[in-house]
C-alpha cells in the first residue's frame, strides 16, 4: 500500500464559513454524518424493491467523486500521484483505507470501511457485500485518471466475515456517467437574530471548538469521535442521490413513501449521532459545563449541528417537551436542490424535517430509542425551495 502522503493531504485543508456555517473540503462544500445515517440512507435506497436503487447510489457516488478528484489533481502529477491523491482522499474524508496498488491489474482491497462499521452498527450481519458507495467512489476515481468507463464489484465484504473488502475491475462499460450540473442561486438575505437561545449555552465556543477539531480520517481512514463514526460527504452527494431516489420513486407513484422513508432516516439519525454526541468525552468536557435546564441540551445539540456544515439553523419558539418551531437560513438541502432543479412546489428538506423530529424525542422523550421514535410529528411547512425566505420546521409532541 502507499503511504500516507502529505503533500497530497494538504490539499485537502478545511475552510469553514463563519457566516454561512459550511465546510470547504479540497474545493467540495462537504456535510459531516456519521455511520448510522450513511448506512441508513443507503437502506432506504436501495431497500426499495420496485427500483434498482444500487444502481443510483453507485452512479451517484461515480459522478460526484469523478469530479471531487479532478479538483484535486494538478498538473504536474504522476499517475502514481493521481492514485494516491485517490486513496488519500477517500481515507482523509473518513470512508476507510483503500488500497488501490493493483487496480491496473483489475484488484482492489480496502481494510477499513465507514459503511462495514454503519451496516453492522445498525443492521447486523449481512449475506452480502454492502459497500456500494466504495463501487462508485472506484468506477469514479478510475474514470477520472483513465478516462475509463469501467464497472467495480465488491467480491468479498468484512461485513460477511471477510477480512478485507475486495473488490474487481469489469471492462468494457458502455454507460456514460451521470451528469449534473447546478445553476447558481442566491440565498435570501436574512439577519439570524430574534431566535431563542439559552443564556448559559455558548454556541459559538461550541461551534469554534468543533471546527477547530480535526475530522479527518486516521490511520485506518476512520473518523471515530463523539462515540461515532463521522465522514466528510459531499453536499451534492447526497442531495443528488435523494433527488434521484425520490424521482424514481415518483415515477411509480411512491414519491410520499420516498420522502417519508427519508425523513425517517434523518430522525433516526438525529437520535443516534445525538446520543452519541451526548455520551462523549467531547461533550463532557466542552458542552456538559453549560448545561444548567433540560432545554440547554437543544441548544447544545443545535450548536454542535449548526457545526458539521448542515448550514444554519436555529430555535425560532420552543415549548420545553412539547414543541419546537426551527428555521434554517440556509440548509444544504434546500440550497442544493434549488440548485440542482430549481424552483419546486413543495418542501423538500426531509433530513432536517426529521433531524427536529429527533432532537426533540431525544431531549425529551423517555425509553429506549426506538420506544422514543415517533413520538414527535415533524413538519416542513416553508422552504427556500418554495421561494420563502426560510426553511420553517415544526415539530410537535404526538397525543394520543
Ligand atoms: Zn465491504
Ligand atoms: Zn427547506
Amino acid at each position: 500500500m502507499r503511504s500516507d502522503r502529505p503533500d497530497l493531504r494538504a490539499r485537502l485543508g478545511l475552510k469553514y464559513n463563519t457566516e454561512t456555517y459550511r465546510r470547504d473540503v479540497g474545493g467540495m462544500d462537504v456535510i459531516i454524518h456519521c455511520h448510522h445515517y450513511n448506512s441508513r440512507v443507503q437502506r432506504v435506497v436501495e431497500g426499495s424493491a420496485e427500483i434498482d436503487g444500487k444502481a443510483i447510489l453507485v452512479s451517484t457516488a461515480e459522478a460526484v467523486f469523478s469530479e471531487y478528484l479532478g479538483r484535486n489533481l494538478r498538473d504536474a502529477d504522476t499517475s502514481a500521484d493521481m492514485w494516491a491523491m485517490a486513496e488519500c482522499l477517500y481515507a482523509h474524508l473518513g470512508y476507510g483505507r483503500l488500497d488501490l496498488s493493483s487496480v491496473e491489474g483489475g484488484e482492489i482491497e480496502a481494510q477499513s470501511s465507514h459503511f462495514v462499521e454503519g451496516w453492522s452498527a445498525s443492521f447486523g450481519e449481512e449475506r452480502g457485500p454492502v459497500c456500494s458507495f466504495t463501487e462508485g467512489y472506484l468506477q469514479g476515481v478510475i474514470h477520472r485518471i483513465t478516462g475509463e468507463l469501467v464497472q467495480v464489484r465488491e467480491v468479498e465484504c468484512m461485513v460477511t466475515g471477510a477480512s478485507r473488502c475486495r473488490f474487481q475491475v469489469e471492462h468494457g462499460r458502455e454507460e456514460p456517467v451521470v451528469t449534473y450540473s447546478k445553476a447558481s442561486f442566491e440565498l435570501p438575505t436574512r439577519a439570524d437574530e430574534g431566535y431563542v437561545r439559552s443564556a448559559n449555552v455558548d454556541e459559538v465556543a461550541i461551534v469554534e471548538a468543533i471546527v477547530s477539531m480535526q475530522i479527518e480520517g486516521n490511520d485506518d481512514g476512520l473518523i471515530p469521535a463523539f462515540s461515532v463514526y463521522l465522514a466528510n460527504t459531499p453536499a451534492d452527494f447526497y442531495n443528488l442521490l435523494a433527488l434521484r431516489f425520490i424521482e424514481a420513486m415518483a415515477a411509480l407513484g411512491r414519491e410520499k413513501t420516498a420522502r417519508r422513508l427519508l425523513v425517517n432516516a434523518g430522525e433516526i439519525c438525529a437520535m443516534n449521532t445525538f446520543r452519541g454526541i451526548m455520551n462523549s468525552t467531547e461533550w463532557e468536557g466542552l458542552v456538559q459545563p453549560m448545561i444548567g435546564e433540560q432545554s440547554d441540551k437543544l441548544h447544545g445539540l443545535m450548536a454542535v449541528s449548526n457545526a458539521l456544515g448542515w448550514g444554519n439553523w436555529h430555535i425560532r419558539r420552543l415549548v420545553p417537551g412539547v414543541e419546537v418551531e426551527i428555521e434554517s437560513l440556509n440548509g444544504y438541502e434546500a440550497l442544493g436542490l434549488r440548485e440542482l432543479r430549481g424552483a419546486a412546489n413543495r418542501p423538500q428538506c426531509c433530513m432536517l424535517t426529521g433531524v427536529a423530529a429527533g432532537l426533540m424525542e431525544l431531549v425529551y422523550g423517555e425509553g429506549t430509542l426506538d420506544e422514543r421514535f415517533g413520538t414527535f410529528a415533524p413538519v416542513e411547512d416553508r422552504c427556500i425551495c418554495c421561494d420563502d425566505s426560510v426553511c420553517h420546521f415544526h415539530a410537535e409532541r404526538v397525543t394520543s
